[in-house]
């Protein structure tokens, strides 16, 4: 058996495989690939079933096929468009994260946008004040996706924008936060909340958040930390600021065009739309009748939802979105990738299901002779 990497081009591939490019290519198409140029990049999912094609094991680079979404190749990033970046709102129960969210979310009703009653997908989108600049809030950080992923080693989000309030300071989940986004690597910005209660304490908030290994610029390092006040409104243009600023950092681009790929934020059943998934677009833009794949679950794309309710022809990178179509409900933090056809979905989910079969009867060979070393 061979090792896959994560990424490979057609031409990598037939020499990884020991066939003949040609042959590699006729095999491709007759599995309905579309694209089999020499330069046209496989991940290991769809590699690891052309090397069952030719009758050769093929294994993924990590566990069982259902690892972190693919990043595309680093060198062709900086030519992509801009997306909308991913924040994901998190900090201590009652802090002030959903009312922090209903400020900038109040941007777009102003505006007009008219949707009606807004759907929890579990991520949302609104523009900036002060730049009209589309992002996307992740508004349910403590949760499972986020967490999933992280296990992975992948990031859902771009910033973690951390709330604690004024008057109550760093607590369990604070710190929870904190770990998290070490963890994920992405830039953190920190609003201190409720700055006009009679017992906020915004040096105690600093100072805490210090010792809590936060490196807050106050003490020299790169966190900004911005007192806010959601009743007042004291501090959300500095806070808008500071958020505008961290985006131009990290300046989130992805490609437009080429096979989708996404996250899973939610999995639901809903009465009139049957098993329905939130997701966030990463790459690729995503259209009704394409087939995807997530975990063992796949999908022949039927609708696409906004958190209006609004039903979309297309989703760019950056959008969330909830969509319709799935035979099955895959899990928070799977990734979504597009298959060339719905055959080719439904192949896949045969083949990870079978994969997991086998790790887990492998599991629990391992458990029985363990058994029966000790019973002997
Ligand atoms: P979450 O659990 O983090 O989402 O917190 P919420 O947004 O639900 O806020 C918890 C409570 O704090 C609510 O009663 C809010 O009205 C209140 N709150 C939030 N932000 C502020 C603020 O800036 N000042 C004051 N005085 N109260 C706030
Ligand atoms: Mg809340």
């Amino acid at each position: 058996s061979i090792v896959l990497p994560k990424f490979a081009t057609v031409s990598n591939l037939a020499t990884l495989l020991q066939v003949r490019f040609v042959d590699l290519q006729q095999r491709m198409q007759d599995m309905g690939y579309s694209d089999t140029d020499p330069d046209h990049i496989v991940d290991d999912e769809n590699a690891q079933l052309i090397a069952d094609e030719f009758g050769i094991e093929g294994q993924v680079s990590q566990s069982h096929g259902d690892d972190v979404y693919a990043q595309p190749p680093p060198e062709n990033l900086a030519a992509c468009p801009e997306r909308p970046p991913v924040i994901a709102l998190m900090g201590h129960v009652d802090h002030g994260k959903t009312t922090l969210l209903d400020y900038f979310r109040s941007s777009q009703i102003v505006k007009g946008e008219k949707g009606g009653i807004t759907q929890h997908i579990g991520a949302f989108m609104t523009n900036l004040r002060q730049t009209n600049r589309q992002v996307c809030f992740l508004d349910t950080p403590g949760h499972e996706a986020f967490l999933k992923l992280r296990q992975r080693g992948a990031n859902l989000t771009d910033i973690v924008l951390l709330v604690v309030a004024a008057d109550d300071s760093v607590m369990p989940q604070t710190k929870e936060a904190i770990k998290h986004a070490k963890a994920a690597g992405v830039p953190m910005l920190v609003a201190i909340t409720k700055i006009d209660r009679p017992e906020a304490n915004i040096e105690k908030v600093t100072a805490d958040l210090a010792a809590a290994d936060v490196d807050v610029e106050d003490y020299g390092g790169e966190t900004q930390t911005i007192p806010v006040s959601a009743v007042t409104k004291q501090g959300v243009d500095d806070l808008e600021t500071a958020l505008t600023a961290l985006i131009e950092v990290i300046d989130a681009r992805a490609p437009k065009y080429g096979n989708v790929e996404g996250v899973i934020v939610e999995s639901q059943k809903l009465k009139g739309l049957g098993l329905t998934t939130s997701m966030i677009v990463r790459r690729g833009t995503l259209k009704p009748k394409m087939p995807l794949v997530a975990g063992t679950a796949h999908c022949h794309v039927r609708q696409i939802f906004n958190e209006n309710n609004k039903a979309l022809k297309e989703a760019p990178p950056g959008t969330p979105v909830r969509i319709t179509g799935w035979q099955d409900l895959p899990e928070p933090g799977d990734t979504v990738l597009q298959a060339s056809s719905e055959d080719m979905a439904k192949r896949v989910v045969a083949n990870r299901k079978r994969l997991i079969q086998e790790a887990l009867e492998a599991k629990q060979v391992e458990i029985i002779n363990e058994n029966r070393r000790i019973e002997h």
